[in-house]
């Protein structure tokens, strides 16, 4: 980043930075806890949605990356650190489908306080970091409602 834009981003750009990396963090764990959530259910329909929605959320970690070091800020790599900045946690997933979903559910309520709050906190100065936020968000908005949907539905 040069010198223009991190005057328009001001002098809150390395807190930016830390909840950017708190959030890789729970992407990443979030990408994991599906990924293995999905090869303990035995619902085919629910291990679809978590292979899907995995998915997505590794996409969240790569755009997070991304933006970090477009801050140049330094992204955090170390999956011990993950466990230690997370916001969301991590459930270690089992066989039992209804907890799977629940603990799901729960994490994507989770992610979509701290990109709402990521969002206020870079709306007036930091254009790109508030519409990646509001992009993210879209999208674990929608996690939440195809999990709840499929809870619902057990
Ligand atoms: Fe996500
Ligand atoms: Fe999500």
């Amino acid at each position: 980043m040069g010198k223009v834009s991190r005057e328009i981003v001001g002098d809150k750009v390395d807190e930016v930075i830390e909840q950017l990396n708190k959030a890789l963090a729970d992407e990443w764990l979030a990408y994991t806890q599906y990924l293995m959530a999905s090869k303990l259910v035995n619902k085919k329909v629910v291990e679809q949605e978590l292979v899907s929605i995995a998915k997505e959320e590794l996409e969240h970690a790569e755009e997070l990356f991304e933006r970090i070091a477009k801050l140049n800020g330094k992204p955090v790599v170390d999956p011990k650190q993950y466990l230690e900045i997370t916001n969301c946690g991590y459930e270690v997933p089992t066989e039992d489908v209804k907890k799977v979903l629940q603990d799901s559910i729960k994490a994507e309520g989770c992610a979509i306080r701290v990109y709402k709050k990521i969002a206020d906190m870079t709306k007036d100065t930091d254009p790109l970091t508030y519409e990646l936020m509001l992009h993210i968000m879209d999208e674990e908005e929608d996690h939440e409602t195809r999990f709840e949907t499929l809870l619902e539905s057990m």
